[in-house]
């Protein structure tokens, strides 16, 4: 079987669309294996996202990312990875609502960046994922 990462974004938390997209998952033949809520800093959502550094968004991402908590999960199937961010959708929930309406970004999120999920996009990214969160998970 697969990991990959999920993270539901603080708009998520807050929205309060948790459930719905645990039953999602769980509808999809994932299982759970770890999950937890935090309240990320600044130097961690840099750290995580340190690829975006140089993006002109980086400081609103930043800005996003640690405005309220967020739901970390780890997702657990065959092929998680590709799944996941097949279920989430495009980038930006503008483009999901009309190309993957049925996705949970086209459900939950607002634009490019107010995205409500997060998901690892290779095996490679979900074995650092899995790793920087959760220090028992060593890549494989
Ligand atoms: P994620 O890595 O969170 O799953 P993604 O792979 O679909 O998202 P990336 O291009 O890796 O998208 O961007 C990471 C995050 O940065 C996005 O999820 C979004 O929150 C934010 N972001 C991306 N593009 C923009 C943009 N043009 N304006 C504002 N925020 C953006």
């Amino acid at each position: 079987k697969e990991r990959t990462l999920a993270i539901i974004k603080p708009d998520g938390l807050a929205g309060n669309y948790t459930d719905k997209i645990r039953e999602i998952i769980l509808d999809s033949g994932f299982s759970i294996s770890k999950e937890m809520v935090v309240q990320l800093d600044e130097d961690t959502v840099k750290s995580f996202y340190a690829e975006h550094s140089s993006r002109s968004f980086f400081q609103n991402l930043v800005k996003y990312m640690t405005s309220g908590p967020v739901l970390v999960m780890v997702l657990e199937k065959e092929n998680a990875v590709a799944d996941w961010r097949g279920m989430i959708g495009p980038t930006d929930a503008r483009n999901a609502r009309v190309t993957h309406p049925h996705s949970i970004r086209a459900m939950c999120g607002l634009d490019s960046e107010r995205n409500c999920v997060h998901g690892s996009d290779s095996p490679d990214s979900a074995g650092r994922e899995t790793s920087f969160f959760f220090e028992d998970l060593s890549s494989v």
